[in-house]
């Protein structure tokens, strides 16, 4: 079995289309816009064997039509958001069957940056597991609420953060510097959160992705995972003002801090 690959192709101002193919066969994830991928998949050979989608928001899905016009592959997506094209309705606990590219991929009910967002998991030939989750878990941030509460959104990054450490996270936009830079202001003492800044603006330097990043990182790294650390609640208390009583109220002022950040 060939190896498979992970790429991430830059579109639009800072979003990545993820590929995931071994020689001949492709799927892509949360294609913003057509152009880039067509032209990947005709620089390898490769042919597109599925469009899947994690939100509706057009940075992800406005590629879609085009692709599967131009392939013939069957879009996947979220059962209860209002797509441009989508073929097969997913929710969680649904799998997606890729039996040409020996693949299965797990869907997550994971609500909070939209209503219906999902994510995609599964265990590629010759790769670490991987995670596809559009814009609600980033490395060293999650996604803006815009339409689910706090609530939501820390049980949607938990059922993330309980996946395998050396998971490959693969979200859907370049953020990592400016993440890092603000959680350095919410956890300063943090040496791994230190060095994966450094890191981060090395690879940024040379014009490279930040990503993937995997999970057992994010859970060393990322306030939003770490809201039940006493440095990252003693920091969202200062920025509040006033004690905060649990993970939830913490989870909720480290999103406000971020927004205003
Ligand atoms: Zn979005
Ligand atoms: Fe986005």
């Amino acid at each position: 079995m060939v190896n498979s690959r992970l790429v991430p192709l830059p579109a639009l101002s800072d979003n990545y289309i993820w590929v995931l193919h071994n020689a001949s066969t492709a799927v892509v994830i949360d294609p913003g816009e057509s152009a880039v991928v067509e032209q990947y998949l005709e620089d390898q050979g490769l042919s597109l064997q599925a469009i899947l989608l994690t939100h509706h928001h057009a940075d992800h899905v406005g590629g879609a039509v085009a692709l599967h016009q131009s392939s013939g592959a069957p879009v996947y997506g979220p059962a209860t958001e209002r797509l441009p094209i989508c073929h097969h309705l997913l929710s969680e606990g649904d799998t997606v069957q890729l039996p040409d590219f020996d693949l299965a991929l797990d869907v997550f009910d994971v609500p909070g940056h939209t209503a219906g967002h999902i994510a995609y998991y599964g265990r590629p030939a010759g790769s670490p597991p991987v995670l596809f989750c559009g814009d609600t878990l980033f490395a060293a941030g999650c996604g803006r609420l815009f339409e689910g509460t706090p609530k939501q959104m820390l049980a949607s990054l938990g059922k993330l953060a309980g996946l395998p450490a050396d998971t490959l996270v693969c979200c859907a936009h370049e953020y990592t510097v400016s993440n890092l830079r603000w959680a350095l202001q919410v956890e300063p003492g943090n040496e791994v959160l230190h060095q994966r800044w450094e890191a981060a603006g090395r690879l940024r330097e040379q014009g490279l992705p930040t990503l993937p990043s995997n999970i057992g990182l994010e859970l060393a790294t990322n306030p939003f995972l770490r809201a039940r650390e006493p440095a990252v609640a003693e920091s969202a208390a200062r920025v509040a003002g006033h004690a905060l009583e649990s993970e939830l109220d913490v989870f909720a002022q480290l999103r406000e801090w971020k927004n205003n950040f």
